[in-house]
Protein backbone atom coordinates (compact mmCIF):
# COMPACT_ATOMS: atom_id res chain seq x y z
CA UNK A 1 0.00 0.00 0.00
CA UNK A 2 1.47 3.18 -1.33
CA UNK A 3 0.21 6.61 -1.63
CA UNK A 4 2.24 8.88 -3.83
CA UNK A 5 3.36 12.33 -2.00
CA UNK A 6 4.84 15.67 -3.05
CA UNK A 7 6.79 17.99 -1.11
CA UNK A 8 5.85 20.23 1.16
CA UNK A 9 7.51 22.87 3.25
CA UNK A 10 10.68 21.78 5.08
CA UNK A 11 11.55 23.00 8.76
CA UNK A 12 15.33 23.08 10.41
CA UNK A 13 16.69 23.80 13.60
CA UNK A 14 17.62 22.92 16.80
CA UNK A 15 15.45 21.21 19.91
CA UNK A 16 15.48 22.73 23.28
CA UNK A 17 18.07 21.19 26.03
CA UNK A 18 16.26 19.57 28.18
CA UNK A 19 13.31 18.63 26.50
CA UNK A 20 11.86 15.36 26.02
CA UNK A 21 12.95 14.46 22.29
CA UNK A 22 10.11 12.42 21.44
CA UNK A 23 7.09 15.10 23.16
CA UNK A 24 8.65 17.87 21.40
CA UNK A 25 8.51 16.55 17.59
CA UNK A 26 5.08 15.62 18.03
CA UNK A 27 4.51 19.37 19.99
CA UNK A 28 6.14 20.83 16.81
CA UNK A 29 4.22 18.71 14.21
CA UNK A 30 0.90 19.79 16.02
CA UNK A 31 2.03 23.46 15.97
CA UNK A 32 3.44 23.48 12.65
CA UNK A 33 0.48 21.18 11.66
CA UNK A 34 2.08 18.70 9.67
CA UNK A 35 0.02 16.03 9.10
CA UNK A 36 1.87 13.55 7.08
CA UNK A 37 6.14 14.41 6.54
CA UNK A 38 9.56 13.01 7.81
CA UNK A 39 11.60 13.45 10.80
CA UNK A 40 15.49 13.05 11.15
CA UNK A 41 17.72 14.34 13.48
CA UNK A 42 21.58 14.09 14.63
CA UNK A 43 22.79 15.06 18.47
CA UNK A 44 22.80 13.86 21.81
CA UNK A 45 21.08 12.49 24.57
CA UNK A 46 21.92 12.63 28.41
CA UNK A 47 19.12 9.74 28.78
CA UNK A 48 17.25 7.62 26.57
CA UNK A 49 14.66 5.13 26.42
CA UNK A 50 13.53 3.02 23.81
CA UNK A 51 11.39 0.18 22.74
CA UNK A 52 10.89 -3.19 21.02
CA UNK A 53 8.33 -4.68 20.28
CA UNK A 54 7.37 -8.08 20.82
CA UNK A 55 6.02 -10.07 17.89
CA UNK A 56 4.66 -13.12 19.74
CA UNK A 57 3.67 -11.12 22.91
CA UNK A 58 2.42 -8.08 20.91
CA UNK A 59 3.41 -5.93 23.23
CA UNK A 60 5.88 -2.82 23.53
CA UNK A 61 8.73 -3.64 26.15
CA UNK A 62 10.93 -0.24 27.04
CA UNK A 63 14.48 -0.30 27.83
CA UNK A 64 16.06 2.78 30.19
CA UNK A 65 19.26 3.85 28.88
CA UNK A 66 20.20 6.02 31.95
CA UNK A 67 23.43 7.34 30.34
CA UNK A 68 24.82 10.03 27.60
CA UNK A 69 24.88 8.87 24.03
CA UNK A 70 24.84 10.47 20.62
CA UNK A 71 22.35 10.34 18.75
CA UNK A 72 23.77 8.82 15.67
CA UNK A 73 20.25 8.76 13.36
CA UNK A 74 16.72 9.38 14.25
CA UNK A 75 14.58 8.70 11.33
CA UNK A 76 10.96 8.69 11.29
CA UNK A 77 7.28 9.73 9.82
CA UNK A 78 4.76 11.57 10.58
CA UNK A 79 1.06 10.99 10.06
CA UNK A 80 -2.70 10.99 11.63
CA UNK A 81 -3.54 9.07 14.54
CA UNK A 82 -6.86 9.65 16.59
CA UNK A 83 -7.05 12.88 14.13
CA UNK A 84 -3.67 14.26 15.46
CA UNK A 85 -0.28 14.67 14.01
CA UNK A 86 1.91 11.07 15.22
CA UNK A 87 5.40 11.13 15.12
CA UNK A 88 7.04 7.26 14.73
CA UNK A 89 10.39 7.62 15.22
CA UNK A 90 13.42 4.39 15.09
CA UNK A 91 16.65 6.35 16.45
CA UNK A 92 20.42 4.62 16.98
CA UNK A 93 21.99 5.38 19.75
CA UNK A 94 26.12 5.40 20.34
CA UNK A 95 28.39 5.41 23.25
CA UNK A 96 31.39 6.35 24.26
CA UNK A 97 33.24 3.17 22.84
CA UNK A 98 31.60 3.56 19.87
CA UNK A 99 29.01 0.76 20.40
CA UNK A 100 25.49 1.52 18.86
CA UNK A 101 22.14 0.37 20.89
CA UNK A 102 18.79 1.54 19.23
CA UNK A 103 15.28 0.98 18.98
CA UNK A 104 11.76 2.30 19.07
CA UNK A 105 11.77 6.31 20.29
CA UNK A 106 9.80 6.43 22.91
CA UNK A 107 9.24 9.35 25.72
CA UNK A 108 11.91 9.57 28.14
CA UNK A 109 14.76 10.51 26.16
CA UNK A 110 16.27 13.88 27.84
CA UNK A 111 17.67 16.62 24.93
CA UNK A 112 21.19 17.26 25.30
CA UNK A 113 21.65 18.86 21.97
CA UNK A 114 19.43 18.41 18.63
CA UNK A 115 19.40 19.22 14.95
CA UNK A 116 16.16 18.21 13.56
CA UNK A 117 14.54 18.21 10.04
CA UNK A 118 10.50 18.10 9.43
CA UNK A 119 9.76 17.54 5.84
CA UNK A 120 6.42 18.01 5.52
CA UNK A 121 4.54 15.59 2.35
CA UNK A 122 1.33 16.02 0.72
CA UNK A 123 0.30 13.09 -0.17
CA UNK A 124 -2.85 11.95 -2.40
CA UNK A 125 -4.28 9.65 0.22
CA UNK A 126 -4.32 10.51 3.83
CA UNK A 127 -2.58 7.77 5.91
CA UNK A 128 -3.68 7.21 9.54
CA UNK A 129 -3.45 4.79 12.20
CA UNK A 130 -5.66 2.19 12.70
CA UNK A 131 -5.26 -1.44 14.47
CA UNK A 132 -4.00 -4.07 11.89
CA UNK A 133 -4.84 -7.63 13.14
CA UNK A 134 -2.09 -9.45 11.24
CA UNK A 135 0.35 -7.49 14.08
CA UNK A 136 -1.40 -6.32 16.54
CA UNK A 137 -0.15 -2.66 15.74
CA UNK A 138 -1.38 0.97 14.77
CA UNK A 139 -0.56 0.83 11.46
CA UNK A 140 -1.46 2.90 8.12
CA UNK A 141 -5.07 2.53 6.25
CA UNK A 142 -5.48 4.62 3.67
CA UNK A 143 -8.64 7.29 3.31
CA UNK A 144 -10.16 9.06 0.99
CA UNK A 145 -9.39 12.62 0.90
CA UNK A 146 -12.92 14.20 1.47
ZN1 LIG B 1 8.47 1.68 15.90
Amino acid sequence: MLTQASQGRTYIGRLAQGSDLLAELNRLCDELWISHGEVRAIGAVSRAKVGYYDQVERVYGFIDLDRHLEILSLVGNVSLKDGKPFVHAHVVLGDEQAAAVGGHLAEGCTVFACEAVISELLPQHELSRGLDQGTGLPLWVEEEKP
